[in-house]
Protein backbone atom coordinates (compact mmCIF):
# COMPACT_ATOMS: atom_id res chain seq x y z
CA UNK A 1 0.00 0.00 0.00
CA UNK A 2 0.90 3.38 -0.77
CA UNK A 3 0.26 6.69 1.47
CA UNK A 4 0.90 9.95 0.55
CA UNK A 5 0.12 13.05 3.09
CA UNK A 6 0.00 16.19 0.43
CA UNK A 7 0.82 19.34 1.75
CA UNK A 8 -0.60 21.90 -1.16
CA UNK A 9 -3.17 21.64 -2.97
CA UNK A 10 -1.78 21.14 -6.67
CA UNK A 11 0.46 18.17 -4.67
CA UNK A 12 -3.24 16.41 -4.33
CA UNK A 13 -3.80 16.92 -7.55
CA UNK A 14 -0.81 15.71 -8.68
CA UNK A 15 -1.03 12.62 -7.02
CA UNK A 16 -4.71 12.05 -7.71
CA UNK A 17 -3.90 12.18 -11.44
CA UNK A 18 -1.15 9.71 -10.93
CA UNK A 19 -3.03 7.25 -9.24
CA UNK A 20 -5.91 7.85 -11.46
CA UNK A 21 -8.54 5.36 -12.01
CA UNK A 22 -6.13 3.14 -9.08
CA UNK A 23 -8.11 2.28 -5.42
CA UNK A 24 -7.17 4.98 -3.39
CA UNK A 25 -9.16 6.33 -0.12
CA UNK A 26 -8.96 9.79 0.92
CA UNK A 27 -8.41 9.77 4.81
CA UNK A 28 -9.24 12.54 7.16
CA UNK A 29 -9.48 11.88 11.07
CA UNK A 30 -9.66 7.93 9.51
CA UNK A 31 -12.41 7.49 12.53
CA UNK A 32 -14.66 5.48 10.00
CA UNK A 33 -11.52 4.42 7.49
CA UNK A 34 -9.67 2.81 10.25
CA UNK A 35 -12.41 0.12 11.95
CA UNK A 36 -13.46 -0.74 8.51
CA UNK A 37 -10.24 -2.39 7.68
CA UNK A 38 -10.15 -3.86 11.25
CA UNK A 39 -13.05 -5.32 10.68
CA UNK A 40 -11.38 -7.00 7.43
CA UNK A 41 -12.02 -4.78 4.54
CA UNK A 42 -9.20 -4.83 1.95
CA UNK A 43 -7.13 -2.09 2.07
CA UNK A 44 -6.59 0.34 -0.95
CA UNK A 45 -3.99 0.36 -3.10
CA UNK A 46 -3.25 3.83 -1.90
CA UNK A 47 -4.09 6.34 0.92
CA UNK A 48 -4.09 9.69 0.37
CA UNK A 49 -4.19 11.68 3.95
CA UNK A 50 -5.86 15.05 3.48
CA UNK A 51 -4.88 16.59 7.36
CA UNK A 52 -2.36 18.75 6.39
CA UNK A 53 -3.72 20.11 3.38
CA UNK A 54 -3.62 23.57 3.76
CA UNK A 55 -7.35 25.55 4.50
CA UNK A 56 -8.93 22.64 4.74
CA UNK A 57 -10.10 23.31 8.52
CA UNK A 58 -11.22 26.24 10.10
CA UNK A 59 -14.98 28.14 10.45
CA UNK A 60 -15.37 31.60 9.21
CA UNK A 61 -18.29 33.68 8.30
CA UNK A 62 -18.20 34.73 4.90
CA UNK A 63 -21.02 36.63 3.95
CA UNK A 64 -23.84 35.44 5.00
CA UNK A 65 -22.97 32.17 4.99
CA UNK A 66 -20.65 30.21 7.52
CA UNK A 67 -17.58 27.95 5.84
CA UNK A 68 -16.85 25.22 7.84
CA UNK A 69 -13.63 23.14 6.39
CA UNK A 70 -14.18 19.14 5.68
CA UNK A 71 -11.07 18.67 7.61
CA UNK A 72 -12.56 20.64 10.72
CA UNK A 73 -12.83 18.12 14.05
CA UNK A 74 -16.26 17.45 15.52
CA UNK A 75 -14.44 18.96 18.58
CA UNK A 76 -13.61 22.16 17.14
CA UNK A 77 -17.28 22.60 15.80
CA UNK A 78 -18.57 21.79 19.25
CA UNK A 79 -16.29 24.83 21.19
CA UNK A 80 -16.98 27.27 18.30
CA UNK A 81 -19.45 29.83 19.39
CA UNK A 82 -20.65 30.84 15.98
CA UNK A 83 -21.76 27.44 15.90
CA UNK A 84 -23.81 27.64 19.15
CA UNK A 85 -25.29 30.80 18.72
CA UNK A 86 -26.48 30.27 14.87
CA UNK A 87 -27.14 26.15 14.88
CA UNK A 88 -27.37 25.05 17.95
CA UNK A 89 -28.66 21.34 16.16
CA UNK A 90 -25.49 21.26 14.54
CA UNK A 91 -23.71 22.09 18.20
CA UNK A 92 -26.02 19.99 20.24
CA UNK A 93 -25.04 16.86 17.81
CA UNK A 94 -21.24 17.61 18.60
CA UNK A 95 -21.94 16.76 22.02
CA UNK A 96 -22.72 13.34 22.43
CA UNK A 97 -20.90 12.54 19.72
CA UNK A 98 -18.29 9.50 20.05
CA UNK A 99 -15.96 10.28 22.76
CA UNK A 100 -13.51 13.42 23.41
CA UNK A 101 -10.74 11.01 21.75
CA UNK A 102 -13.06 10.36 18.88
CA UNK A 103 -14.31 14.04 18.34
CA UNK A 104 -10.42 15.30 18.22
CA UNK A 105 -10.08 12.85 15.53
CA UNK A 106 -13.22 12.84 13.26
CA UNK A 107 -13.77 15.50 10.95
CA UNK A 108 -16.76 17.00 9.35
CA UNK A 109 -15.82 16.43 5.53
CA UNK A 110 -15.85 12.37 7.37
CA UNK A 111 -19.13 12.13 8.51
CA UNK A 112 -20.29 13.87 5.05
CA UNK A 113 -18.42 11.71 3.11
CA UNK A 114 -18.75 8.36 4.88
CA UNK A 115 -22.99 8.91 4.08
CA UNK A 116 -24.09 6.81 7.05
CA UNK A 117 -27.73 7.34 7.58
CA UNK A 118 -26.74 7.41 11.57
CA UNK A 119 -24.43 10.18 10.95
CA UNK A 120 -25.02 12.69 13.72
CA UNK A 121 -24.29 15.63 11.57
CA UNK A 122 -26.47 15.63 8.95
CA UNK A 123 -29.95 15.71 9.96
CA UNK A 124 -29.06 19.63 11.16
CA UNK A 125 -27.10 20.02 7.86
CA UNK A 126 -29.81 18.93 5.78
CA UNK A 127 -32.58 20.87 7.86
CA UNK A 128 -29.95 23.97 7.58
CA UNK A 129 -29.74 23.89 3.84
CA UNK A 130 -25.93 22.92 3.32
CA UNK A 131 -23.99 22.86 0.59
CA UNK A 132 -20.49 21.29 0.04
CA UNK A 133 -17.86 23.03 -1.84
CA UNK A 134 -15.91 20.24 -3.59
CA UNK A 135 -12.96 20.86 -5.26
CA UNK A 136 -11.40 19.19 -8.02
CA UNK A 137 -8.36 20.70 -10.79
CA UNK A 138 -10.47 22.54 -13.01
CA UNK A 139 -11.99 24.76 -10.21
CA UNK A 140 -15.25 24.50 -7.55
CA UNK A 141 -18.52 22.77 -7.71
CA UNK A 142 -21.16 23.61 -4.95
CA UNK A 143 -24.09 21.34 -4.33
CA UNK A 144 -26.81 20.83 -2.12
CA UNK A 145 -26.03 18.13 0.83
CA UNK A 146 -29.27 16.38 -0.32
CA UNK A 147 -27.77 16.06 -3.85
CA UNK A 148 -24.62 14.86 -3.00
CA UNK A 149 -25.23 11.70 -0.44
CA UNK A 150 -26.97 9.44 -2.73
CA UNK A 151 -27.50 6.30 -0.10
CA UNK A 152 -25.75 4.66 2.37
CA UNK A 153 -21.83 4.98 2.08
CA UNK A 154 -22.72 6.64 -1.60
CA UNK A 155 -22.18 10.22 -2.96
CA UNK A 156 -21.46 12.13 -5.83
CA UNK A 157 -17.65 12.52 -5.62
CA UNK A 158 -15.90 12.33 -8.75
CA UNK A 159 -12.42 10.91 -8.93
CA UNK A 160 -10.15 13.33 -7.57
CA UNK A 161 -12.24 15.65 -6.13
CA UNK A 162 -11.88 16.39 -2.78
CA UNK A 163 -14.62 17.85 -0.03
CA UNK A 164 -13.33 21.18 0.90
CA UNK A 165 -16.20 23.09 2.83
CA UNK A 166 -19.39 23.31 4.07
CA UNK A 167 -21.40 26.44 3.90
CA UNK A 168 -24.55 27.04 5.66
CA UNK A 169 -26.86 30.17 5.46
CA UNK A 170 -26.44 32.03 9.06
CA UNK A 171 -29.71 31.44 11.01
CA UNK A 172 -31.56 33.25 13.49
CA UNK A 173 -33.79 30.29 13.95
CA UNK A 174 -33.94 28.23 17.09
CA UNK A 175 -32.97 24.11 16.53
CA UNK A 176 -32.83 21.42 18.82
CA UNK A 177 -31.22 17.85 18.24
CA UNK A 178 -31.71 14.56 19.64
CA UNK A 179 -30.28 11.46 19.43
CA UNK A 180 -31.47 8.16 20.93
CA UNK A 181 -28.61 5.79 20.63
CA UNK A 182 -27.93 2.11 22.78
CA UNK A 183 -25.99 3.82 25.66
CA UNK A 184 -24.92 7.48 26.67
CA UNK A 185 -21.79 7.81 24.83
CA UNK A 186 -19.61 6.26 22.11
CA UNK A 187 -23.10 5.17 20.22
CA UNK A 188 -24.42 5.55 16.88
CA UNK A 189 -27.65 6.62 16.45
CA UNK A 190 -30.99 4.60 16.50
CA UNK A 191 -32.86 7.60 15.85
CA UNK A 192 -31.68 11.26 15.16
CA UNK A 193 -33.27 14.15 14.32
CA UNK A 194 -32.85 18.04 14.12
CA UNK A 195 -35.91 20.19 14.28
CA UNK A 196 -35.59 24.12 13.06
CA UNK A 197 -38.02 26.12 13.93
CA UNK A 198 -39.49 30.10 13.75
CA UNK A 199 -42.65 31.52 14.05
CA UNK A 200 -43.64 30.84 10.16
CA UNK A 201 -41.24 27.80 9.66
CA UNK A 202 -40.58 24.55 10.71
CA UNK A 203 -38.12 21.83 9.11
CA UNK A 204 -37.04 18.68 10.25
CA UNK A 205 -34.14 16.68 9.25
CA UNK A 206 -34.50 13.02 10.18
CA UNK A 207 -31.71 10.33 10.80
CA UNK A 208 -31.24 6.29 10.86
CA UNK A 209 -34.61 6.07 9.43
CA UNK A 210 -34.70 5.65 5.66
CA UNK A 211 -31.04 5.04 3.58
CA UNK A 212 -30.24 8.97 3.35
CA UNK A 213 -31.54 11.57 5.86
CA UNK A 214 -35.17 13.20 5.26
CA UNK A 215 -35.84 16.36 5.63
CA UNK A 216 -39.53 17.53 5.71
CA UNK A 217 -39.98 21.35 5.11
CA UNK A 218 -43.33 22.97 5.70
CA UNK A 219 -44.76 21.75 8.90
CA UNK A 220 -45.49 25.19 9.91
CA UNK A 221 -49.06 24.58 9.10
CA UNK A 222 -49.40 21.15 10.80
CA UNK A 223 -50.36 20.16 14.22
CA UNK A 224 -48.37 18.02 16.11
CA UNK A 225 -50.13 14.86 15.14
CA UNK A 226 -50.39 16.08 11.63
CA UNK A 227 -46.82 16.39 11.41
CA UNK A 228 -46.25 12.71 13.24
CA UNK A 229 -48.12 11.59 10.36
CA UNK A 230 -46.41 13.17 7.69
CA UNK A 231 -43.14 12.08 9.15
CA UNK A 232 -44.30 8.29 9.69
CA UNK A 233 -45.24 8.75 5.71
CA UNK A 234 -42.06 9.96 4.86
CA UNK A 235 -39.84 6.86 6.57
CA UNK A 236 -38.49 3.64 5.73
CA UNK A 237 -36.65 2.34 8.54
CA UNK A 238 -35.09 -1.26 8.57
CA UNK A 239 -34.19 -3.78 11.31
CA UNK A 240 -30.39 -3.84 11.79
CA UNK A 241 -28.06 -4.92 15.33
CA UNK A 242 -28.88 -1.44 16.90
CA UNK A 243 -33.19 -1.43 16.58
CA UNK A 244 -35.81 -3.07 14.55
CA UNK A 245 -38.11 -0.99 12.21
CA UNK A 246 -40.97 -1.15 14.29
CA UNK A 247 -39.08 -0.05 17.45
CA UNK A 248 -37.84 2.88 15.38
CA UNK A 249 -41.19 4.77 14.37
CA UNK A 250 -42.26 4.03 17.66
CA UNK A 251 -38.91 5.62 19.16
CA UNK A 252 -38.85 8.43 16.85
CA UNK A 253 -42.62 9.32 17.08
CA UNK A 254 -42.43 9.33 21.37
CA UNK A 255 -39.23 11.66 20.69
CA UNK A 256 -40.70 14.44 18.22
CA UNK A 257 -43.59 14.20 19.94
CA UNK A 258 -41.79 14.93 22.79
CA UNK A 259 -39.97 18.07 21.39
CA UNK A 260 -42.02 19.20 19.63
CA UNK A 261 -45.05 19.56 22.00
CA UNK A 262 -42.28 22.32 23.99
CA UNK A 263 -42.06 23.96 20.34
CA UNK A 264 -45.99 24.23 19.48
CA UNK A 265 -48.27 25.14 22.20
CA UNK A 266 -51.77 23.78 21.48
C1 LIG B 1 -15.70 4.76 18.57
C2 LIG B 1 -16.41 5.56 17.49
C3 LIG B 1 -17.48 6.36 17.84
C4 LIG B 1 -18.16 7.08 16.85
N1 LIG B 1 -19.22 7.86 17.23
C5 LIG B 1 -19.91 8.53 16.29
C6 LIG B 1 -21.03 9.32 16.65
O1 LIG B 1 -21.39 9.47 17.84
N2 LIG B 1 -21.71 9.94 15.66
C7 LIG B 1 -21.34 9.84 14.35
O2 LIG B 1 -22.00 10.43 13.49
N3 LIG B 1 -20.27 9.10 13.98
C8 LIG B 1 -19.54 8.46 14.91
N4 LIG B 1 -18.47 7.70 14.53
C9 LIG B 1 -18.10 7.62 13.11
C10 LIG B 1 -16.99 8.62 12.67
O3 LIG B 1 -16.27 9.09 13.79
C11 LIG B 1 -17.60 9.84 11.95
O4 LIG B 1 -18.34 9.46 10.84
C12 LIG B 1 -16.52 10.85 11.55
O5 LIG B 1 -17.10 12.12 11.33
C13 LIG B 1 -15.72 10.45 10.32
O6 LIG B 1 -14.75 11.46 10.08
P1 LIG B 1 -13.23 11.10 9.77
O7 LIG B 1 -12.54 12.39 9.53
O8 LIG B 1 -12.65 10.23 10.81
O9 LIG B 1 -13.43 10.29 8.42
P2 LIG B 1 -12.48 9.19 7.72
O10 LIG B 1 -12.62 7.89 8.43
O11 LIG B 1 -11.10 9.71 7.51
O12 LIG B 1 -13.21 9.12 6.29
C14 LIG B 1 -14.56 8.72 6.17
C15 LIG B 1 -14.93 8.75 4.67
O13 LIG B 1 -14.98 10.09 4.19
C16 LIG B 1 -14.05 10.27 3.11
N5 LIG B 1 -13.52 11.64 3.29
C17 LIG B 1 -13.09 12.19 4.45
N6 LIG B 1 -12.79 13.50 4.25
C18 LIG B 1 -13.02 13.76 2.93
C19 LIG B 1 -12.89 14.92 2.11
N7 LIG B 1 -12.48 16.11 2.62
N8 LIG B 1 -13.20 14.83 0.80
C20 LIG B 1 -13.64 13.65 0.29
N9 LIG B 1 -13.79 12.52 1.00
C21 LIG B 1 -13.47 12.58 2.32
C22 LIG B 1 -13.03 9.16 3.25
O14 LIG B 1 -12.45 8.83 2.00
C23 LIG B 1 -13.91 8.03 3.78
O15 LIG B 1 -14.63 7.42 2.73
C24 LIG B 1 -17.74 7.00 15.49
C25 LIG B 1 -16.64 6.20 15.15
C26 LIG B 1 -15.97 5.49 16.13
C27 LIG B 1 -14.78 4.65 15.75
Amino acid sequence: MKYFRPITINDYFTISKDVGQQDFTLFAGGTDLIPRYERGHKLPETIIDLKKLPNIAGIKKVGDNIEIGAGTTIEELKNKDLIKTHFNALFQSTTDFGSVQIRNRATIGGNICNASPAGDTLPALYAFNAKLILRNKNGDRTVPIDEFILGPGKTAIKNGEILQAVIIPLSNSKSIFYKLGLREAMAISVVNFAIIYEQTLLTIGLGAVAPTIIKLTGLEKYNIDQILEEVDNAISPIDDIRATAHYRRKALQNMLRFELSKIIKT
